[in-house]
């Protein structure tokens, strides 16, 4: 038999790799990646942001 695709197996969109929106690491290379209806962020951005802020001189 020929024509049957090896990789057809994994169709779901949740096997999907995502990016952060904001660094571009995937979710794969991040501890935790957060996702909004618009976004996504991975811990790492979620720490920068939290650090701006306090550090925010303003
Ligand atoms: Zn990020």
């Amino acid at each position: 038999m020929t024509g049957s695709a090896p990789f057809e197996k994994s169709t779901n969109k949740e096997n999907e790799d995502p990016t952060c929106s904001f660094c571009g690491r995937k979710r794969s290379e991040s501890k935790a990646m957060f996702r909004s209806e618009t976004a996504r962020i991975c811990d790492r951005c979620i720490a920068k942001m939290k650090k701006g802020k306090e550090e925010n001189p303003q």
